[in-house]
């Protein structure tokens, strides 16, 4: 089967202030569909097509590369949007919260960590919390559309938080102010959802 762009949990004006709705328009509407229909154009005929967005990733060959930005492209994006919510925002809890602490020291100190690895990532990338076997925590970043399920990229483990810092993420609202958006991200994080990803 085809890969099919997911529609989104919320309405494109469900995260103002913190991200404009023309903005969610074109990112979803055109990027993630352009990503979407650029990897199925990619896989046909390769003997990949049955593959999960998963698998795909962690098996991948990094020296193709219409299945590595498109494929990066599409499985970063599904979880960008469920790392969001109109009802975001707050704290990690539970179980998260304490890994949280436990590897980082704190949430401030995590924060901090994630914000800096996402406004220093040079050029086009992307900031991820990532979760290794065993349940150890690490931040780490990755060039364009690439992401740590990808053999030998980012930190190797499994990503549970991300976020875009490519200019079509941020650029008709915040212009070269990155990290006033990643402060605003903050705002509609989806703390359940990281859970969730946490616990499987
Ligand atoms: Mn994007």
């Amino acid at each position: 089967m085809p890969f099919e762009l997911p529609n989104l949990d919320y309405s494109y004006d469900a995260l103002e202030p913190h991200i404009d709705k023309r903005t969610m328009e074109i990112h979803h509407g055109k990027h993630h569909a352009g990503y979407t229909s650029k990897l199925n154009a990619a896989l046909e005929g390769t003997g990949h097509e049955e593959k999960s967005i998963d698998d795909l990733m962690s098996t991948m060959d990094v020296n193709n590369g219409a299945i590595r930005n498109n494929g990066g492209g599409y499985f970063n994006h599904c979880l960008f949007w469920k790392s969001m919510s109109s009802n975001g925002g707050g704290l990690p809890s539970g179980s998260l919260s304490a890994a949280i602490d436990r590897d980082f020291g704190s949430y401030e100190n995590f924060k901090n960590a994630f914000s800096k690895a996402a406004a220093t990532q040079f050029g086009s990338g992307w900031a991820w919390l990532c979760v290794h076997d065993g349940g150890k925590l690490e931040v780490c970043a990755t060039a364009n559309q690439d992401n740590p399920l990808m053999p030998g990229i980012g930190c190797g483990g499994k990503p549970i938080l991300g976020i875009d810092v490519w200019e079509h993420a941020y650029y008709l609202n915040y212009q070269n102010r990155r990290p006033d958006y990643i402060e605003a991200f903050f705002n509609v994080l989806n703390w359940e959802e990281v859970q969730k990803r946490f616990d499987s």
